[in-house]
């Protein structure tokens, strides 16, 4: 049976990312991963925050576009247009930054095995079963379950993810119809706390899709229905459809067992607000690098109880504000986003969300709506007694 140091489950952009950084201290590290090519079918808006540059290597080979604004659109069709003066976002071509990473992760020694399925993972002995491959086992000192929103390491030790289901197209309008360096947010109570997008890849090309609690029938008709009803979209072609799923965020997931861990979308690390899921994901890489570094060195895998320490310590706060403002879109009706969305536009909101919008952050916004009253004009009472409570 092969031995490694380190065995991570799925060759994803945060699997490969954790693998690159223990393979970079010295460690023997293999990735596992089920499919025939790394990056495909693509599966993911590929919209990312500034951070990402933070966070994560990304030349700009892989930026197709990049984004200062967006123009927030509620149900009648009141807009809000936000932007800062300098790009605030990304768009990425998710498949080669995928495969890019990967490739990162192999120069530095990673030995990738695809069409390796996993089908069992003992955590206590760290010893991974795999399905149609010449090896059938390999032993790892640590494990690190970085498979995806369906991980089969996470269940070995968490009850199954809840998610989201996904749908997206690539339209192209045949004309030029975007402004290329804005993305379009609709909002509609029949799919919140979800929401959809228009994300152009260029002035006739855009990236159209939700994210909603709904089957993909239902995710399709509401998506064709947006397609038609709004003009900038209406009459486009569609040239790709792809499904997804977007697991939910679950502050109480077990992170570690035993020699296991859990990474990204396998550990629910997404943002409540968005869905995204690569900024928190590469971040709890980072973290839960150095954790496991220091558990082998010490040879000490009590010690990984130090990764969902710091992954909590770090994000927290932020979850808590994101999970609150997911709730109160929740429970909102059309008539409520539209008079909410009128009363911003009244109350000048366009100039504070610029300022303090931040697609990774929501809390300092969220902070400076409160302190200017704002919160406690466009929201029912309790809902902003909710929100306020979050600071005391
Ligand atoms: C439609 C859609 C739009 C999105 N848009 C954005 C966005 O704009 N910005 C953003 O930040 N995030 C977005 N996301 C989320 C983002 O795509 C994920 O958060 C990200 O891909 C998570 O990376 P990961 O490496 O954790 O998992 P994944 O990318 O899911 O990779 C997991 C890997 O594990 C492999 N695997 C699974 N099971 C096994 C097994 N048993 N054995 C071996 N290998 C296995 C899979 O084949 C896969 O390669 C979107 C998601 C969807 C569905």
């Amino acid at each position: 049976m092969k031995n490694y140091d380190v065995v991570v489950v799925g060759a994803g952009p945060v699997g490969t990312t954790f693998a690159r950084y223990m393979a970079e201290t010295g460690f023997k590290v293999a990735i596992l991963e089920k499919k025939k090519e790394i990056g495909v079918p693509l599966q993911c808006a590929g919209l990312l925050g500034k951070k990402i540059k933070k966070v994560n290597i990304l030349p700009d080979d892989f930026i197709i576009n990049s984004v200062n604004g967006a123009f927030l659109h509620s149900p009648n069709d009141t807009v809000l247009s936000v932007s800062k003066e300098k790009p605030e976002a990304y768009v990425l071509d998710r498949v080669g930054y995928d495969k890019f990473l990967a490739e990162l992760a192999s120069n530095s020694g990673v030995d990738i095995l695809l069409n390796h399925k996993v089908v069992k993972v003992d955590s206590l002995n760290g010893i991974i079963n795999l399905k149609n491959s010449e090896n059938t086992k390999i032993s790892a000192d640590i494990i690190a379950g970085a498979d995806g929103h369906s991980s089969i390491v996470s269940r070995s030790f968490n009850p199954p993810a809840e998610s989201f289901q996904a749908a997206q197209y690539l339209i192209d309008a045949g004309e030029k119809r975007f402004k290329n360096d804005f993305v379009d947010l609709y909002v509609d109570s029949k799919i919140s706390p979800g929401f959809f997008w228009a994300i152009p890849l260029s002035e006739t090309t855009a990236r159209v899709g939700l994210f909603a609690d709904a089957n993909y029938q239902n995710l399709t008709n509401y998506l064709h229905e947006l397609i038609s009803k709004r003009p900038e979209l209406r009459g486009s072609t569609i040239l790709k459809k792809y499904y997804g799923i977007i697991p939910k965020q679950d502050p109480n997931k077990s992170l570690v067992k035993e020699r296991v861990i859990l990474l990204g979308d396998a550990a629910s690390q997404v943002k409540p607000t968005t869905g995204g899921g690569l900024i928190m994901g590469f971040t709890s890489a980072e973290i839960a690098s150095k954790v496991t570094k220091k558990a082998l060195e010490a040879e000490d895998i009590a010690t990984l109880e130090n990764y969902p320490k710091s992954y909590h310590d770090k994000f927290k706060k932020e979850l808590k504000v994101q999970l609150m403002v997911h709730k109160v879109f929740k429970s909102l009706s059309n008539s409520d986003l539209d008079y909410m969305f009128r009363k911003l536009k009244e109350e000048g909101a366009e100039d504070i969300i610029s300022s303090y919008g931040d697609m990774d952050t929501q809390s300092p916004l969220v902070k400076e709506m409160l302190k200017q009253g704002i919160i406690f004009s466009i929201l029912p009472k309790m809902l902003s007694r909710g929100i306020s409570s979050l600071w005391k």
